[in-house]
Order: structure tokens, then sequence, then C-alpha cells
């Protein structure tokens, strides 16, 4: 008889080295937080990225853009502008600062932040004297965000940017790594993600200095001292040396879960491109996106979660795109710069099951429900 397993849209995929370096831990009694795998899984990040980065691994994804914010001097009263169309994590530590989240909408090519309303945002705030402090761009599912004109705007009116690379450990823009594109970035190594510590993130700083900085921060601000002398508030926001070596062994297939996650869009893609109703984000030229989650945009929300619900009846996860930052009822009183398209991606887009541990059998399955609940509709 044949059994129908579930399928979720992301789940971990071990490799198989990762127990060696846990058990290594074990072994040597490196159970506290620091040691020999923090200092392994930092610089195996820092060699993959390469560009002179220093990276800091930190308790989340979430911490690390608290400590990006926060070395760039966000404080209470600040406005931080943020791409709107993304998971709260991007947002939710400005708040976290007493900051003010400004929230800025997508543009068509990569279905990240417009540096068009960016840069109208920005005039508008220096007319009225409120000068954003810092602004949060994110590579969202994967697709690099306008690099160049980002970084241009970045430059021009002097406001630093964080990088969310949460999602894109892997995507490059005009072969540079996402996460070392800006002045400060940051990886997430949450279950979900393209590479798992179980729950773990990274800051990539700009040189050493800013690296030890964040370090200080996220290990209860110590001061040099033989008792515990504190002159600032501190985090405890450092990755353990077991979950550094989970990701130890995870980095050495980074580049093979990349591949496997394009293969599941190409497969879709060719399986599914026939049907008008249904459309895919491309690369635009230079850009190399991880394709941590495969997004298809329907013709209607009606399709759309005709979709999803037959997915749903088999068995199968998908889920609705990111619903917007300027959309949830938490920031709705919030500033924000919008021109639909979030809007209109969260009602008629789709993620897939993206999982690096799909198989063939699986993608099958997924696209012949896809593809019978598009014929029935016609
Ligand atoms: C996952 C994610 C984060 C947060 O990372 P955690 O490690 O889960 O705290 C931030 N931004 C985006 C876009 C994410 O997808």
């Amino acid at each position: 008889m044949l059994t129908k397993t579930k399928i979720y849209l992301s789940s971990p995929h071990m490799g198989g080295s990762e127990q060696d370096f846990v058990k290594e831990a074990f072994d040597t009694n490196w159970i506290a937080p620091l040691g020999p795998n923090v200092n392994g899984f930092e610089a195996d990040i820092q060699s993959y990225l390469g560009q002179n980065k220093h990276v800091a691994a930190l308790s989340s994804g979430t911490a690390a853009i608290h400590m990006a914010l926060k070395l760039m001097g966000v404080s209470t009263g600040d406005d931080v502008l943020c791409q709107s169309f993304t998971f709260s994590a991007s947002a939710n530590p400005i708040t976290y600062l007493g900051a003010n989240p400004i929230f800025i909408d997508s543009e068509e090519d990569t279905w990240n932040i417009s540096p068009e309303l960016l840069e109208i945002a920005i005039r508008e705030r220096i007319a009225k004297h409120q000068k954003p402090k810092a602004i949060v761009a994110v590579h969202l599912y994967g697709m690099p965000y306008k690099a160049q004109e980002i970084k241009a705007i970045s430059k021009k009116y002097d406001i630093p940017v964080v990088e969310d690379s949460a999602e894109a450990l892997g995507s490059t823009y005009h072969n540079i790594p996402c996460g070392t594109l800006s002045n400060i970035g940051i990886l997430s190594f949450n279950g979900n993600k393209i590479i798992t510590t179980s729950g773990g993130g990274a800051l990539i700083a700009p040189d050493k200095v800013t690296k030890d900085k964040a370090i200080f921060l996220a290990t209860q601000a110590r001061d040099d001292a033989p008792h515990y002398e504190h002159s600032s508030v501190g985090y405890n926001y450092r990755m353990s040396n077991i979950l550094a070596g989970i990701g130890r062994g995870q980095m050495k297939v980074l580049d093979a879960h990349v591949a496997l996650r394009r293969q599941n869009y190409a497969y879709y893609k060719t399986h599914l491109s026939k049907y008008e109703m249904i459309t895919f984000l491309e690369e635009p030229e230079g850009f190399f996106s991880n394709r941590w989650l495969t997004c298809v945009l329907t013709d209607s929300y009606e399709t759309r979660e005709a979709i999803r619900l037959a997915l749903l009846e088999e068995d199968i996860e998908s889920r609705p795109l990111w619903k917007p930052m300027h959309m949830q009822p938490v920031f709705k009183n919030e500033t924000h710069y919008t021109n639909g398209v979030s809007e209109d991606l969260f009602n008629r887009g789709l993620c897939l099951p993206s999982g690096s541990n799909l198989k063939e059998s699986d993608l099958k399955r997924i696209t012949n429900i896809i593809s019978n609940t598009l014929n029935s509709n016609d």
C-alpha cells in the first residue's frame, strides 16, 4: 500500500558530519558557550564569504540584527527604514531599541526593497529634519536585492545598511556573496533555513574591531577585570559550542544544498510554467539566488488558495508569501511608503515545498496536484 508522508515547506537536512563535531565537543567537555567549534564555524563562514569580512556567531538571526542596529548607534526615538515585504524578525529589533520602523515597499524585479521609494522616503524624512539612522534591506527567499542601487543611496545620504541575508546564504550579486554587500550583514541558521544549527545566527562585520564589539555586547558586556565589571548594558546572544558543531558539519554541505534547492526551482518551472496562471521570479542579469524557497505568483487570490488547499488536503505544506509589515496589526501605526507591489505579492503568491531533502517523487506528487487543480480550474 502506498503511504503518503507529509511534505514540509523546508525541513532540516543534515549532511552526516555534524554529529562528529558535536561528539568532539562532548569528548573535550566544551559544552559551555564558546570553544573550538564556535571559532571553527566562524572561520568556515569567513572563508566561504571572503571579502575580508569578520564573522561573529550568535544565538539567532534576530539577535544579529539587534546587534547590527545597536552597533550603528540606533537608539530611542530614531527612525530606521525597513523593507516591508519580509519576515517580522527583520523589523522587530528596531523596536527593541525604542526606534521606529518606517516601511518601504518592494519593486517587481526582485520583490525586494524599491530603490526609488527608499530615496523618496529618505528625502522626505530629511526635509522634516528626521534623517533615518539605518536601512534594513532583505534578500528575500534568497533573491539578492538591488545592491548597487541601495549602496549608492546609502552613500549619497550617509545612512548605513543592515543586510538581512537570513534567507540568502549561498546567493551572490555579480559574484559577490550576499551578506557582504553592505556595512553589516546577518545570517540565520534557524531550522528552516538553507543550513541550520537548529537555532542560530551570525553577524558579518567589516573589520575585527566591529566583530569584537558585537561579541562584547553579546556576552554580557564584561569589562576587562578579574571580577565582573560592566560599564554598558550587555546581552546573552552568543552561539554555543554544541550548536556551532552542527554548523561546521552543515558548512560542508552548503553548496550541495544550494544546488539541490535550485534543482527544485528548475523542476517546478519545467513542469508548471506551461500554465498561464503561474509565473516564476527570474534572476535578473548578475543575480544568483540560492532559491531557498521556490515561490510562484498566480493570476489571482482564488487560484493561489485553490492550490494551497489542494496541497494541504494531501498533507503538503505550502504558504502564502510574507504578509508585508505595513499590513501587520502590530505595525499598523508605523509610517510606510507603499506602491501596492508587496500587497499584490501577498495576495497572489505561494511558497512551494523547497527542502534540499525533497525527492523527485515528492516533486512529482506536488506538481501533479497543482496541475490537476489548474486543469480543473479552466
Ligand atoms: C529567519 C529570518 C530572520 C531571523 O532569523 P532567526 O535566526 O530565526 O532569528 C530574519 N530575517 C529573515 C528575512 C528571516 O527569514
